[in-house]
Order: structure tokens, then C-alpha cells, then sequence
């Protein structure tokens, strides 16, 4: 399969990347490609980085900050998603290159075991899938705490490595998530293009069970899926899901050990060149932050 990069190891980072495949496997990946990013990745990488405003050392989402009081007046943000909690998973982590023993390492994801994070794609210009995902998710946070939600990061580029795909799940159990969105892009061939929305499957195999999230993960897929097109004017993918731009997938450990309603998604493929064009432009990101943000708030919204 285009997007399955198992039988596709290379040892350099630009054909790593270019064999990752889908990053969907991401959480999935059964194979990560952990050679560091070339100089040239790396300085391509800092100067996207230096555009978008963005330092590596980006503060924290301010998750500490005091509880709300009940007091309607001074209750926590004032917009239609007060009250809601909203975990934000930025897939992959810049610093998985690095750290290849940690990541394949075997995590349980109740079915199987699989490593437990993966390096993610990146455009041929080394725009890696990590620095779009956290940028995506940054811009998603700010939209969703100015409508009142509580936001919550998987990580936020503080960590060396990771977090495993079962810890990312058990972030957005912990905080009782609303709904929890995990941010990627995809490694598939050229000419496959747009977005698509990755749903769980029902799964019931040692400590998967996602008898409770099926149906409401595919609500929000599927609001995010219809507001994501309007927002971006980009098309559901063209190679996956039947033009629903709605996926259904049992082998991610991040959706099996979910208990929250939770989704992936794909937001373009970074391989097509067609498609980097938008994934690299900030103007665009936004648009998909937006298209994101306003599937989640129809969702809650009900
Ligand atoms: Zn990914």
C-alpha cells in the first residue's frame, strides 16, 4: 500500500521521508524511520519555523491557570465551548528522528503492539509532518480558547521524544476529553490528494474497547470532514474513503485505547507537491485550524 512505509526502510532522511509513507500509519506506523534530518531538512525546517513566528521553545498552553469560579460572570471563557475540555494531539514530534530506540519500542494498543510513536512524512523541501502538525495545533488552540474551551496538548514540542501512542491516548482519558483530534498530515503518493478524517473502529481486544466511541467519534469526523472542505476549499482525498474524506481504521493505537471521542486528521499529503504547496503555506493552516475548530464546535454544539 502507498501509505504503509513497512516495506520501504531507507537509511537517508530524504528517502526516508519520502518512504514513510502515510503518516496515518503514524500513530500506527509499524515501522519508524529515525535517521536525523539533514542539514538542510533541518535549516528548511527553521527558517518555516522562523516565517510562522514560532521558536522551538513556544510557550505552554496556560493549563494551570486557576479553576474557573461558578459564577457565570467570571466563569472561564464566555464563548459557545465553555465548559468543554478539547484535547489537541500534534502528531509525530520533531525529535523522534533522534531517538529511534525510544520510539520503536513496543506499546500495547490492545489488538497488537506496535512502536510506540513514529518520525511522520515531510514535503520534498523537508517541511517535516511534526512542524506542520504542531503549527496546525497551535493555531487550532487559539481558535478554540477564544470560543471558551479548555485545550489540552498531547505534547507541545517540550519533549525530546514522543509521547507514545498509548500515552497520547491516556491524556485525552485523562482529562475527560469532549472530544480529542489528533493533527497529521500524509505520506502517500503523488497525485493522491486532500484530506481525510480517520475514525475508529469498533475494537474490543485487551485494553482497546471503543464500544462507547464509535458513534460519536464518526459525528465528529464527519462534522470536521464537511467544515474542514468549506474552510479550506480543498477536496476529501481522492485515493482513500471513497471521496467521503471518512476513514475507518483498527490497527491505531491512539483511537483503540481512546475512551473519549477521538479522530485523526489527515489534513493533505505532504508527498504531492500539489498538496505541500497548501500544507506549507501559513495562510492555509489557518484556514484548515479554522475548518478543524468549527467541525469541533458543531460537533459540541450538537
Ligand atoms: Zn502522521
Amino acid at each position: 500500500m502507498p501509505y504503509d512505509h513497512r516495506n520501504t526502510v531507507r537509511r537517508t532522511f530524504a528517502l526516508a521521508l519520502a518512504a514513510t509513507g502515510c503518516c496515518a500509519v503514524l500513530a500506527g506506523c509499524a515501522t519508524s524511520q529515525a535517521s536525523p534530518p539533514s542539514g538542510k531538512a533541518q535549516e528548511s525546517q527553521a527558517a518555516s519555523q522562523a516565517a510562522q513566528g514560532e521558536s522551538g521553545t513556544q510557550s505552554r498552553p496556560p493549563f494551570a491557570s486557576p479553576r474557573p469560579s461558578r459564577s457565570p460572570v467570571a466563569a472561564q471563557g464566555s464563548g459557545s465551548l465553555a465548559g468543554r475540555t478539547i484535547v489537541i494531539d500534534p502528531g509525530h514530534n520533531s525529535g523522534n528522528f533522534r531517538h529511534s530506540d525510544e520510539i520503536n519500542q513496543k506499546v500495547n494498543i490492545g489488538t497488537t503492539r506496535k512502536e510506540c510513536d513514529t518520525t511522520g512524512t515531510s514535503t520534498n523541501a523537508g517541511y517535516t509532518e511534526a512542524s506542520f502538525t504542531l503549527d496546525v495545533s497551535h493555531r487550532l488552540r487559539d481558535l478554540l480558547k477564544a470560543r471558551g474551551a479548555k485545550v489540552v496538548f498531547t505534547h507541545d514540542g517540550e519533549r525530546p521524544w514522543g509521547p507514545c501512542i498509548d500515552e497520547r491516548a491516556r491524556i485525552g482519558n485523562a482529562a475527560h476529553a469532549d472530544a480529542v483530534v489528533s493533527v497529521h498530515a500524509d505520506g502517500s503518493a503523488v497525485g493522491h490528494r486532500g484530506f481525510h478524517v480517520i475514525l475508529p473502529a469498533q475494537v474490543r481486544a485487551g485494553a482497546a474497547d471503543t464500544t462507547k466511541i464509535v458513534a460519536p467519534s464518526r459525528t465528529l469526523g464527519e462534522r470536521i470532514a464537511d467544515r474542514f472542505a468549506r474552510a479550506t476549499g480543498t477536496s476529501p482525498a481522492n485515493y482513500i474513503g471513497d471521496g467521503t474524506g471518512l476513514d475507518v481504521r483498527n490497527d491505531l493505537g491512539g483511537l483503540n485505547l481512546s475512551t473519549v471521542p477521538k479522530v485523526f486528521v489527515e489534513c493533505g499529503n505532504m508527498r504531492d507537491p500539489k498538496d505541500a504547496q497548501l500544507l506549507t503555506s501559513a495562510a492555509w493552516r489557518q484556514k484548515a485550524a479554522q475548518g478543524l475548530a468549527d467541525g469541533i464546535a458543531t460537533y459540541l454544539e450538537g
